[in-house]
């Protein structure tokens, strides 16, 4: 079998076909591809985001649900977007993971050195026009999914609000909590007031949904998305609805960003992998990833290192 053929059949299938999404560019906000709904009562005003990461379709399907079946708030506003649909419509099914980015990673450019900054780029634009939208929103449900097919998870900066909108809710149960940020950008859901926990700030969120090309992804992302909405009043509630997941949580510790070519694992890895302290996770070059803690979990190992890419997240589990 050839080399082709066999990086082909390594391939997961792609369960989720992305849809032409031309019926959604004009919205009505006079951003492409953003659309607002106004109830004309007073209430939180909420962004649904997609497509953040072009190849995660998930995020699609949600958006797309919510503009198909015509949701509309009940109190205060509902916007919903898709982010980077250049990278998206760039989609190739025998190089799905090359669709993420055009250039810049759409979700590491949102701090003001990136977005006031000289570079250009196809994100850079995008992110710029996107600004107003993001610093408008209250609360904000930022949609993602995974390479690995692995255990859905919230990822957030450690604010209260965060931590207490995704307890609230029925999935997932993991949260990856960010102390000190990502430390490799700024992500959209901390742009702005929500980088700086203003008192006004609610809170954003990213939800990782599961396998990017998953069947079950898409559907998970409706339930997460419709359940945030119910929570913060948008949408009715259920009659009964179901218990808040158990969570548990993990402390992002380090976001190791790939410097030499010759990056590997020690073993494959697709997250949730555990480690004892000291113990060698991958070598970057002449780096020894060890390690740094007893029950140190691995998130999101990358499926391919790309130099300036991030490689891995090491966490350790929080007492709750
Ligand atoms: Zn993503």
């Amino acid at each position: 079998m050839s080399g082709s053929m066999s990086s082909t059949t390594a391939l997961p299938p792609i369960e989720i076909q992305p849809r032409d999404l031309s019926a959604y560019r004009a919205g009505n906000t006079g951003v492409p591809y953003v659309h607002r709904f106004d109830s004309g009562r007073p209430g939180p005003a909420v962004l649904v985001n997609a497509l953040t990461h072009g190849n995660e379709f998930c995020g699609m399907v949600a958006a797309c649900h919510l503009l198909d079946s015509g949701v509309r708030p009940l109190a205060g506003t509902l916007t919903v977007s898709f982010a980077n649909v250049a990278a998206y419509e760039s989609f190739d099914p025998l190089k799905p993971f090359d669709s993420r980015q055009i250039t810049h990673n759409l979700n590491r450019i949102w701090s003001e050195a990136w977005l006031d900054g000289p570079e250009d780029s196809v994100e850079l634009r995008r992110a710029r026009e996107l600004r107003p939208v993001v610093a408008a929103a209250e609360h904000i449900l930022d949609i993602h999914s995974t390479s690995a097919d692995v255990s859905p998870f919230w990822v957030y900066p450690d604010r209260a609000k965060n931590a207490a909108l995704a307890r609230a809710l029925p999935l997932p149960e993991v949260h990856l909590v960010m102390p000190a940020g990502l430390g490799s950008g700024t992500p959209l859901i901390q742009h702005g007031r929500h980088g700086r926990d203003e008192a006004d700030a609610g809170a954003a969120l990213v939800v990782e949904c599961g396998q990017h090309f998953a069947r079950a992804t898409g559907e998970r992302a409706i339930a997460v998305t419709m359940a945030f909405l119910r929570h913060l009043g948008v949408i009715a509630a259920e009659p009964e609805a179901p218990a808040p997941a158990r969570p548990r949580r993990f402390e992002l510790l380090r976001t190791h960003v790939v410097k030499d070519q010759a990056f590997r694992f020690t073993r494959p890895l697709v997250g949730f992998e555990v480690f004892a302290q000291g113990e060698l996770i991958g070598t970057d070059g002449d780096e020894a990833i060890v390690a740094p803690c007893d029950d140190c979990t691995v998130f999101m190992p990358t499926r391919q290192p790309i130099v300036g890419r991030e490689g891995v997240y090491l966490t350790r589990p929080m007492a709750d």
